[in-house]
């Protein structure tokens, strides 16, 4: 035996979990998508990924869960690795822990997608180096996950940054898709929340209807992210998911919170460009903080790390 040791990971998404074997970006195997059907389905086929995995031999040490949520992320709370009140028809009270931790009897490390997008940023992207960011998504839905002094900032059971207020722009009347809150962030700057007010989704947008659009969604991003840091005092917030690929849009958010926070309170970090930066991870983020679940977990039960004694 060489000690290798590896991590399975697991990004349990709302339209698809992805598994894999790895350690990180250069070294990840075996990726299987599964679509996100009915829990009992999806699950089973995602535990029998890990069980194949470890009948081959591989070296899996814990498996780390990067979920869609909300979802009880507290080890020892009633509920724990349920899904909370998601919109996901079907998959209420779903639990994403048992099933697994069942089929492979290891270790279960378990955050919500974008935490575990926030740990990968932090270890091999965007936020490499920094003891406080945030990383915010925007797509779907709109979600963040914030790292202070290299941690998980913890909840009751985790943030939800994009369910946050924001003012209304001037003649905006659109009412809003989320199914709670209306015209929260999220219900007015996701994905559905561009496809409802334009009749298509962000990237078949073009000309001066995408122009429109990334102006008003600049706008409500750049309100959101004012909140955040004004209460987090970020050194860094990294912006991931589909939407923010729209032409021109992180620049324009960019310019967009310098504005809105008017020079105050004078630090020169919150308008520097890389202030607002990109995710890095792009489509692998998830699969790659799962990882970092995975390690914290495999460390939380006495394992020693990787390379280690
Ligand atoms: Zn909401």
């Amino acid at each position: 035996m060489n000690g290798r040791r590896t991590f399975g990971a697991l990004e349990a998404g709302g339209t698809k979990f992805v598994c894999a074997i790895g350690t990180g970006p250069d070294d990840l195997s075996a990726i299987e998508r599964v679509p996100t059907a009915n829990p009992a389905s999806t699950l089973e086929r995602a535990a029998a990924f890990f069980r194949a995995a470890l009948g081959r031999g591989e070296p899996v040490a814990a498996v780390g869960i990067a979920a869609f949520g909300p979802i009880e992320t507290r080890r020892g709370q009633p509920g724990y690795g349920r899904l909370l009140a998601t919109p996901k028809p079907g998959w209420t009270g779903a639990d994403v822990v048992g099933p697994i931790a069942a089929a492979i009897g290891l270790p279960v490390g378990l955050d919500t997608d974008v935490v575990g997008a926030a740990l990968g940023e932090g270890r091999w992207g965007a936020a490499r180096g920094l003891d406080a960011f945030v990383y915010v998504t925007v797509g779907t839905g709109i979600g963040g996950g914030a790292i202070v002094d290299g941690r998980v900032v913890p909840g009751v059971p985790h943030a939800e940054m994009g369910h946050q207020s924001v003012a209304r722009q001037p003649g905006d009347t659109f009412a809003g898709v989320c199914p709670f809150h209306g015209d929260c962030l999220e219900g007015l700057a996701s994905g559905p929340a561009i496809a409802a007010r334009t009749g298509r989704p962000a990237e078949a947008l073009s000309g001066s209807v995408l122009a429109g659009a990334v102006e008003l969604e600049a706008a409500y991003l750049a309100d959101g992210l004012r909140n955040i840091v004004y209460t987090i005092s970020p050194q860094r917030i990294v912006l991931g998911g589909g939407v923010v690929a729209m032409p021109g849009l992180i620049e324009r958010v960019r310019e967009r919170l310098r504005d809105s926070l008017g020079g105050y309170p004078g630090t020169p970090e919150l308008g520097a460009d890389d202030f607002v930066a990109p995710a890095a991870l792009g489509a692998m983020a998830g699969v790659l903080g799962a990882i970092v679940l995975a390690e914290r977990a495999a460390l939380e039960a006495g394992l020693s790390p990787p390379g280690g004694p």
